[in-house]
């Protein structure tokens, strides 16, 4: 049973085989308390002194019961911070083949560059001529970001992949401006990530879905039909949603084109084509570029990510503030309007309200540095091997919608499932006790029951092999009808299934004390 916290209240739904301990714990995995459950008022770690006011400064303001916060010693914060730091999958401690999210290994070297006190100590505000090797930093990475897209222009400062669908929409709405155009209507595939559309949205554009081919690729001719004076552009994922290189791309940017309008390509799928093939030359005019998945700065947990964009020559001018530039006199960032406009640029504004994820800057080009143009090419290579190792060491067990071969991840539906019993959900929550970080489940929507896997190029074939034997022998138990693993796993995790949908429509994010010992605690010390 859990309780509104998502607690449980019954040690014996937490373990294998409901058997109970006397603490509360399972081995040295510890069952962690909220702060407000295990603090006292009365307890501190820090020992300051008595503060004596002498005047109000707050007109009356100040607050007349006591706070309330709980209170730790030191080595009990400690202990907490890292018990609950334990309990997060992380790609530092398994494999964690997220479809679509690209969890590769972050190297080392990222992090100690980024700790570089000339890199992490410095402040936006601070004058530019003080933060010269920053600005310069900034400037090699765009030049590579540049020079792999093969496009003349970007903006760093989006902070995330859906942040810079927003920026380059916002550029092709700018760009409608000048031009003295209203054109409302966005094509999206229909396999997008929910992202694309929402953008969309966002900008006041209409959504029109674009249905696939029975290969999982756009249907060009039904884009085709859709195309009209109207349409301010498309917004394409390549490779697509499901794991697929989109063939037609340059038959689509000459139409969209054609009919005035612009290509937005979702660049989050980077990773399988680094290297390998240059965007600018599929005829894309924007693309975000998620350095928290190709270039391995870390990502998860709602962290900093990056989602620098490129621009083609057509968008380039609107491209958002601050610009870079490198003169005589140095680097310098252009943070004013007019003196933008006056160099010959249009920014349709900027996006935040400095320049975007300085240490994720440093961390990516670090990457970019150490690989280099072969590697970078060699890890496109290595992410579509992993993959299709997969797909081809599964195919004859799972069921595969598209015929492969693949991109950068593998995807399957739940054709094999039918009439087992075991769903989507019971595969990837039985992945769970066997110590893997499930796939992405029941995404691209195009696909049922789908399982998007990506194993990325940072994972060793034995890993790979663990997690394919255990793969198929979870195909072979849902088809042999041995369903006693999949009921209810996971056994072995700390919490067993929740209701997450629930938790995301109806979060829980008030803590009120719920026993009356709690409570008891809270009205004596007031
Ligand atoms: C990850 C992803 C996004 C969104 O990127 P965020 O950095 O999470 O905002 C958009 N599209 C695709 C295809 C993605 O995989």
């Amino acid at each position: 049973m859990l309780n509104a916290q998502g607690r449980a209240t019954d040690t014996g739904t937490r373990g294998e085989g409901g058997r109970a301990t006397i603490s509360g714990h399972r081995g040295l995995d510890h069952e962690e308390g909220l702060l407000f459950e295990i603090g006292r008022r009365e307890v501190t770690g820090v020992d300051l002194p008595d503060i004596e006011l002498t005047a109000d400064r707050l007109g009356g303001l100040q607050r007349k019961l006591p706070i309330g916060l709980p209170g730790l010693t030191e080595p009990e914060a400690v202990r907490h911070y890292v018990r609950l730091s334990r309990k997060n999958a992380s790609i530092d401690a398994n494999l964690y083949p997220l479809g679509s999210c690209t969890m590769k290994h972050n190297p080392r070297l990222n992090e100690k560059m980024a700790r570089l006190p000339g890199l992490s100590d410095i402040h936006p505000l601070q004058p530019q001529k003080t933060v010269q090797g920053a600005l310069a930093l900034l400037d090699e990475l765009a030049h590579w970001l540049k020079t792999l897209t093969g496009m003349p222009a970007v903006a760093l400062s989006p902070k995330a992949g859906a942040h810079g669908e927003l920026c380059g929409l916002l550029a092709i709405r700018a760009a409608f401006q000048a031009r003295g155009e209203d054109r409302r209507r966005i094509l999206v595939p229909e396999s997008a990530h929910g992202t694309n559309p929402a953008t969309a949205a966002l900008c006041g554009f209409t959504v029109e879905d674009v249905p696939g081919t029975a290969d999982g690729r756009v249907d060009v001719a039904a884009f085709q039909e859709r195309l009209g004076s109207d349409v301010a552009g498309v917004m394409i994922t390549n490779p697509n949603t499901c794991g697929l290189f989109e063939r037609d791309l340059v038959a689509i940017a000459d139409a969209v084109h054609a009919a005035g309008g612009y290509f937005y390509c979702d660049g989050a799928n980077f990773n399988a084509i680094v290297g390998r093939v240059r965007p600018g030359d599929l005829g894309i005019d924007a693309m975000h570029i998620n350095l928290h998945k190709t270039f391995s700065t870390p990502h998860g947990g709602g962290g900093p990510g990056a989602g620098p964009v490129v621009f083609s020559e057509r968008l380039a001018k609107f491209a958002p503030l601050p610009l870079l530039i490198h003169d005589d006199n140095g680097f310098r960032l252009i943070e004013d309007m007019q003196e933008a406009e006056a160099a010959g640029h249009a920014p349709f504004g900027r996006m935040c309200a400095f320049h975007g994820q300085m240490g994720m800057f440093v961390r990516a080009l670090t990457y970019m540095l150490s690989h280099g143009g072969d590697g970078l090419r060699q890890v496109a290579d290595d992410a579509v091997l992993s993959a299709n190792y997969i797909l081809a060491s599964l195919s004859d067990v799972m069921s595969a919608p598209f015929e492969g071969p693949c991109m950068h991840e593998a995807l399957f539906d739940d054709t094999f499932l039918k009439n087992t019993g075991v769903t989507t959900l019971d595969i990837a929550k039985a992945l769970i006790d066997e110590g893997f970080h499930p796939m992405t489940v029941y995404f691209p929507l195009v696909v049922h029951g789908a399982m998007l896997i990506e194993p990325t190029e940072t994972e060793s074939k034995e890993t790979l092999d663990r997690f394919i034997t255990v793969m198929r022998e979870l195909a072979s138990d849902a088809k042999a009808g041995r369903t006693e693993r999949f009921e209810g796993a996971p056994h072995f995790a700390p919490r067993r299934r929740l209701d997450e949908t629930g938790a995301a429509r109806k979060p829980v994010l008030r803590w009120r004390p719920s026993d009356a010992k709690d409570m008891a605690r809270v009205e004596a010390a007031e």
